[in-house]
């Protein structure tokens, strides 16, 4: 039965990474298609389907049989009916598309959340494998988290499970985009850190410079860097620190943009957030393992988990 594949796709506002995965987690073909979201949804939706049914039909010509399909979108997704139900960057108001999936390819399907499946892979395939309890914290211009028990991530009762980033750590902080001050992700995401240093050094012509530029120069002494770096880390610490009392996990791993700084952020967080435990057991704090192939890779388990069929958890 080795020439069975899922057809995985991870939808972004930009771009989507599509791949067909055997049942082991081997991605066994890899494809980048714009989103091209300004079309509006509809198109979206069209390209969705007709990117799916392409990889199928390649799947089929390669001799390989596609046994279902996993598609992961951003936003609110109610993973129960396969439901893309709100999308600020896509634009889906109750997109049904789990459905829309299966009568186009006529192959089973499963929809999810970019945050929670990137977190399910994460948890069974990259660096939280074998740990059980992970929490994956997606930090980049949001942030976002997916609680994984036993390789399941939880979707809560409404398809917004995880929304860390909105954890109040600062409230006399700056305005998040949800409309309330001092949310986590309005301190610490990526695109806050670039603003808060934009707005310390004032009208400076090197003032417009990213989080990992900030992070950097953090590292070579720059004062100035070093402080806002070190109120993000705090800042995080005192989100993680939440999650922490809330789940118990084992494992925290990061991914995003901003975990991309490796041990500029890990060494000081994993400094900060052992400081904020009292009784609490202390998780690992580790960066993920598997770069922006995560959502792909995790669509796919979503589609295997659709039918039954989890031998790559057997291959640990
Ligand atoms: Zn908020």
């Amino acid at each position: 039965m080795s020439d069975r594949v899922v057809v995985a796709l991870d939808v972004g506002g930009t771009g989507m990474k599509c791949a067909l995965v055997r049942p082991d987690g081997v991605v066994v073909r890899t494809e980048r298609h714009p989103t091209d979201a300004a079309r509006g949804p509809a198109a979206v939706v069209g390209t969705i389907l007709e990117v799916a049914g392409g990889l199928a039909d390649k799947a089929r010509a390669d001799g390989l049989t596609p046994i279902a399909v996993g598609i992961a979108v951003p936003g609110v997704v109610d993973e129960a009916r396969g439901v893309a139900v709100w999308s600020a960057n896509v634009g889906f108001r109750d997109v049904p598309l789990r459905d829309l999936t299966v009568r186009r390819l006529g192959l089973p399907a499963a929809l999810g959340h970019d945050v929670r499946v990137g977190g399910l892979a994460e948890a069974r395939l990259g660096a939280g494998r074998g740990t059980g309890h992970v929490l994956f914290v997606a930090i980049g211009t949001g942030i976002a988290a997916a609680h994984v028990v036993d390789g399941t991530a939880a979707v809560g009762a409404h398809g917004a499970a995880g929304e860390i980033g909105h954890i109040l750590v600062r409230p006399a902080g700056p305005r998040c985009g949800c409309g309330r001050p001092g949310c986590l992700e309005a301190v610490a995401s990526a695109a806050a850190i670039g603003r808060r240093y934009a707005e310390l050094a004032g009208d400076t012509a090197d003032a417009q410079v990213t989080a990992a530029e900030v992070a950097e120069r953090a590292a070579a002494g720059e004062q100035l860097a070093g402080q806002v770096w070190q109120e993000a880390v705090e800042a995080l610490a005192d989100g993680l620190a939440s999650g922490q009392a809330l789940f118990d996990v084992a494992t925290i791993v990061l991914g995003g943009g901003l975990a991309q700084a490796g041990d500029l952020l890990l060494t000081p967080l994993r400094a900060a957030l052992h400081e904020r435990m009292t009784f609490h057991r202390e998780p690992q704090l580790v960066a993920a393992a598997l770069g922006d192939e995560a959502g792909c890779l995790g669509a796919a388990l979503l589609a295997l988990d659709a039918v039954g069929v989890r031998d790559h958890q057997e291959k640990r």
